[in-house]
């Protein structure tokens, strides 16, 4: 959004807001620019006030920002580490102990590893329940 002050030809100043600089020039073309007093044809832009957070609610909001993911960082690490506490790493062999444990049901456990989206859809379409979770860095970056 943008804040034009604007000028009629009767001596009326008067703010409008537009969605950007190019709605403007279009209405503007289109004399659709309109005034109080009728005559909308010679309404002039008189100085631009595009409307920017300060400096200081920039950095704030930035700061909020930089909270909230060091927050949803600090969750996935505790899934990580819950993760690792109680189920066992499998690596690349993921699917297949993952199959064997569904099917054979032998050595039940829980298990994780890696697997590749389409090996998860699969998975979940034999009915094997698979979580996919985001695997973060243990230490910040
Ligand atoms: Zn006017």
């Amino acid at each position: 959004m943008i804040k034009y002050h604007l000028k009629c030809e009767c001596g009326v100043e008067f703010e409008s807001w537009f969605s950007n600089s190019k709605e403007y020039d279009r209405l503007e073309k289109k004399n659709l620019l309109s005034c109080k007093c009728g005559q909308s044809r010679n309404i002039s832009k008189q100085i631009m006030s595009p409307q920017i957070a300060s400096k200081k609610e920039l950095n704030s909001n930035s700061s909020k920002q930089e909270i909230f993911l060091k927050t949803v960082n600090k969750k996935l690490r505790e899934l990580r580490n819950y993760i690792e506490k109680n189920s066992e790493y499998v690596g690349e062999n993921f699917v297949s102990e993952a199959r064997s444990i569904h099917y054979d049901k032998k050595n039940v456990r829980s298990i994780y590893g890696k697997a590749t989206p389409e090996q998860t859809e699969e998975l979940l379409e034999e009915g094997i329940a698979v979580d996919t979770v985001p695997w973060v860095n243990k230490i910040d970056n």
